[in-house]
């Protein structure tokens, strides 16, 4: 058995034309004193690309055998998965619902209008509000509502769970990334990625083992501290190793997470994150977004500063896309620049 069949088995919708690339970060390498790369998964294609494409692939495979009609995903205001969701559902020929939870405290108007919510709507999905921040079950419910009144007037509604009581389909898009990733560089020390609901960073972690990767795979905690994080990646790699029919202890073994990058809180720019995202698109002109690739730019250079990652090695960070989001942060992006800037 090759190491793709374990993913044949697996509905699949290809919603990406190839892998993406894998580019080298000259400068920013001399910078630091280690030889960094980037895996450009912001370059996934589908209505901007991002991790979720990956991710989708397996859930909207699902669907389609499922004989589904309408999608429903719930995530935050500026969630970068709802918009890609609508987007795979748009290229499927099918509708969408999107639930909106008010994750991220004190916003200002762009939040609400730009970025990522602009996109969904463009693209037409059916919107709603879920309030409470922090009530991942709640957030189901009201989606499992919402499908038995499409069931009701005849259509074929298909909910995503991003839930942990749920089977990570989307993790198997990373398993394919980690695959895709070891055989382009098989000899890299360290991939920096970040770590959210868990489905990338498991999915990477178990893809590059299966490829017989050695390297280091430190998760860079963007929603919940690291003690949270870790309990949840178990559960995560436990889940995704049960589906693959894999053994899951030696991957139990490969967690490493961080939190420094973390603060003031999901969705909030700090001030590291913040210089991390400017210091990343002056040095090379790729730009991260404000809530999950700038952060973990920021874990990357906490890793260097206290040699977590030693000068030298050969580090890969993983690139998950998210630019949208920039146009929903941009009262706080710009909050800082010299006067003049703004217009
Ligand atoms: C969702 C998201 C993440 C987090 O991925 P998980 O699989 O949920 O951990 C990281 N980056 C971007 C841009 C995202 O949209």
């Amino acid at each position: 058995m090759t190491q793709d069949d374990i993913l044949a088995r697996f509905p699949r919708a290809i919603l990406m034309s190839g892998p993406t690339p894998v580019e080298r970060l000259d400068r920013m390498s001399k910078e630091l004193g280690i030889d960094l790369w980037l895996k450009r998964d912001d370059l996934t294609g589908l209505g901007f690309g991002g991790n979720k494409t990956r991710q989708l692939e397996f859930y909207i495979g699902d669907a389609v055998q499922k004989g589904a009609d309408t999608i429903l995903i719930t995530g935050a205001v500026q969630s970068n998965y709802v918009r890609s969701a609508a987007a795979a559902a748009a290229r499927l020929g099918m509708q969408s619902v999107l639930q909106l939870e008010e994750r991220v405290p004190d916003m200002g108007p762009d939040y609400y209008t730009s970025g990522n919510v602009l996109l969904a709507k463009l693209l037409g999905a059916e919107h709603m509000s879920y309030p409470e921040r922090e009530d991942e079950s709640g957030a189901d419910a009201a989606l499992h509502a919402r499908a038995e009144e499409l069931k009701v007037q005849g259509r074929k509604p298909y909910v995503i769970h991003l839930g942990l009581h749920h089977p990570p389909l989307g993790a198997l898009g990373y398993v394919s990334a980690g695959l895709e990733l070891q055989r382009q560089m098989p000899d890299f020390d360290a991939v920096v990625v970040p770590s959210g609901s868990g489905a990338t960073h498991a999915g990477l972690l178990t893809g590059l083992a299966l490829e017989g990767g050695a390297s280091s795979v430190f998760g860079v905690c963007v929603r919940r501290d690291s003690n949270k994080q870790i309990a949840r990646m178990r559960i995560v790699l436990q889940k995704l190793a049960d589906l693959l029919n894999i053994e899951a202890a030696p991957l139990l073994d490969k967690i490493r997470v961080l939190d420094e990058a973390l603060p003031p809180g999901y969705g909030q720019l700090g001030a590291n994150t913040h210089s991390a995202l400017k210091k990343m698109v002056r040095t090379e002109g790729v730009f991260l977004d404000p809530v999950y690739s700038a952060k973990t730019f920021a874990g990357l250079l906490h890793l260097v500063a206290v040699g977590e990652i030693d000068q030298g090695q050969k580090v890969v960070m993983l690139h998950t896309g998210g630019l949208p989001a920039l146009f929903g942060y941009q009262n706080e992006l710009i909050s800082d620049l010299p006067s003049g800037m703004e217009d």
